[in-house]
């Protein structure tokens, strides 16, 4: 999980609180908590913030190679995407080949240690 404000990934989850908290659980939306700089985020796969950028469907990674479509395994709504014309990817980590529309950025962790905690 990466951080939508400072990208670190030294995040973890947070407990539940609140009403806020159940309405998004409902929604598939746990709370986040960032390590380094303390925000409190919610998240499905990746962040709210960032999923409306392309990433992974099964590790949320956003560090993608754009591939020619017909790479992608021909079967389902992905066959209906390739023919739509709709960009291919894949993610490397987890050789997850993909369709999206949403745009690319490629959005990797900082490389900001995390605040030492005593
Ligand atoms: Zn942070
Ligand atoms: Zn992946």
């Amino acid at each position: 999980m990466i951080c939508p404000q400072c990208r670190s990934p030294e995040c973890l989850r947070s407990r539940r609180s609140g009403v806020i908290d159940f309405f998004c659980s409902g929604l598939g939306l746990r709370p986040w908590r960032c390590e380094t700089c303390d925000l409190r985020f919610y998240a499905n796969r990746v962040a709210v913030y960032f999923s409306r950028y392309a990433h992974c469907p099964r590790c949320g990674n956003f560090d993608l190679d754009r591939i020619a479509s017909s790479r992608v395994d021909q079967r389902g709504f992905a066959i209906i995407m390739r023919l739509l014309g709709f960009p291919a990817y894949r993610c490397d980590p987890c050789r997850e080949k993909f369709f999206t529309l949403l745009p690319y950025r490629r959005i990797v962790p900082s490389m900001i240690p995390a605040i030492e905690r005593k």
